[in-house]
């Protein structure tokens, strides 16, 4: 059987742990039986970073600009504990932030849905993407402690030292919170523009919400924004491919979100995002089951998993017992990264195979034959628990056939 040529190279973002053991596992049992797999590697892995004082993580990120799409492996994000367990020298960042910082772009997380495991709201039919904001707002915010009576105001001074604007926000006669937040025109139309664009290149609805009847100028400044760019740039394109930009309340928006049948992407600001995303992600069934891309607005795509290394199993795995970790998501973040390669690059065999790789590990689970996580919640009669290397196999074993 001759393979599949690639022309451009993927990047590949290799990471840690369990996730680190399962990437292996799936280049070498569903993809280099397949494919002439053409990667540019960077190992992510947390001893290669302490090694590069991080600069892996950037010269991955520079690559990723440069070929246009990546796959990443799941990547300890060091905490104090970290620190001590592998002797870093300093407490490095996370490199999803980092690599976000350097593409400037917008994380689509998505549910994979497959029969026999239902969300828990019964009238989703199809997935709902989330597409967060992640820049700004609560998140990089000025905060003050009022210790008693005085006067909270808001100011600013232009660049030439004039003092524009001064507004009183409270006159406080008891102590009491302060808050100054902010956000920026570009990083508000990067995000538009990723979404409105991530909505074309899978041709759903897009829906935006804010809370621009009571913030007058924060909140109605996203809405403007994103509907300047839509009617300039991008609502011809959606009218040719049938699909909507819908504007509403946020308050709105999730009420309509829970009675919809899902297939639509939900834009939200900073906040809305962190927490939607955690309620929509547990009520489709399983962070093992979320899908994760970064989308930039210059369109450059970096594929993942949604959930971590999955550290209480590689421990475990350490200990030389047996583990049952669910590898779906990261084999999706490779069949998503291979179709993007292949549609760029008019190779329609390797589109072809991330089709038949996504349907193989779905046939899968529906023939009963699933990770622990899974059989646990599927309504499937008498599932098989298998251990993370059987489901690769099981799922291999279909490819072939
Ligand atoms: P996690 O890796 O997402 O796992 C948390 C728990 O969720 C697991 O212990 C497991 O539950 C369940 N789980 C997650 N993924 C699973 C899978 N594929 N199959 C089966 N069960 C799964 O989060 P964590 O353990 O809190 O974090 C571990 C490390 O991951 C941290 O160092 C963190 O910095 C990093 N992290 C990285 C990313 C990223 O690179 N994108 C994202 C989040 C976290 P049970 O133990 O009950 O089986
Ligand atoms: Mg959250």
């Amino acid at each position: 059987m001759t393979k599949i040529q690639m022309t451009t190279p993927l990047v590949e973002m290799d990471g840690d742990e369990m996730t680190r053991i399962i990437w292996q596992m799936i280049k070498d049992e569903l993809l280099l039986p397949y494919i002439d797999l053409k990667t540019e590697y960077y190992d992510l892995g947390l001893p290669e970073r302490e090694r590069t004082k991080d600069q892996v993580t950037v010269d991955s990120a520079e690559a990723t600009k440069k070929y246009g799409v990546a796959v990443k492996c799941a990547t300890i994000t060091p905490n104090a504990q970290r620190v001590e367990e592998y002797r870093l020298s300093q407490m490095w960042k996370s490199p999803n932030g980092t690599i976000r910082a350097i593409l400037d772009g917008t994380v689509f997380r998505a549910p994979i849905m497959v029969r026999g495991i239902s969300p828990v709201v019964k009238t989703w039919k199809h997935p709902i993407t989330i597409a967060r904001h992640a820049y700004g707002d609560v998140y990089r915010c000025t905060e003050y402690r009022v210790p008693g009576p005085g006067r909270a105001e808001l100011v600013f001074t232009g660049a030439d030292g004039k003092e524009e604007f001064r507004q009183t926000v409270y006159d406080f006669e008891c102590s009491g919170v302060l808050q100054g937040q902010y956000n920026k025109d570009s990083s508000i139309a990067s995000f538009a523009r990723s979404c409105f664009q991530y909505a074309i290149d899978t041709k759903q609805d897009l829906w935006f919400a804010t809370k621009d009847t009571i913030s007058k100028q924060y909140d109605h400044t996203f809405k403007d924004i994103f509907q300047a760019i839509f009617d300039a740039e991008y609502k011809a394109a959606f009218d040719a491919l049938g699909i909507e930009y819908f504007y509403t309340l946020i308050d709105d928006a999730v009420a309509r979100v829970i009675r919809s049948q899902g297939g639509f992407i939900w834009a939200c600001k900073n906040y809305d995002g962190d927490v939607m995303s955690d309620m929509v992600s547990s009520a489709f069934g399983s962070l093992a089951m979320m899908t994760s891309v970064l989308v930039s607005p210059a369109g450059v795509y970096e594929y993942e998993a949604a959930h971590g290394t999955v550290q209480r199993h590689y421990y475990k795995h350490l200990e030389g017992k047996e583990t049952s970790t669910n590898s779906v998501a990261t084999i999706f973040a490779w069949s998503g990264a291979l179709r993007k390669r292949g549609e760029l690059d008019e190779l329609p065999d390797l589109v072809a195979f991330a089709d038949r790789l996504e349907a193989a590990t779905l046939a899968t689970i529906e023939a009963g034959e699933m990770t622990g996580d899974l059989a646990r919640i599927t309504t499937l009669p008498n599932p098989v628990t298998l251990s993370t290397g059987e489901f690769i196999s099981a799922i291999a074993k279909r490819l072939a056939a």
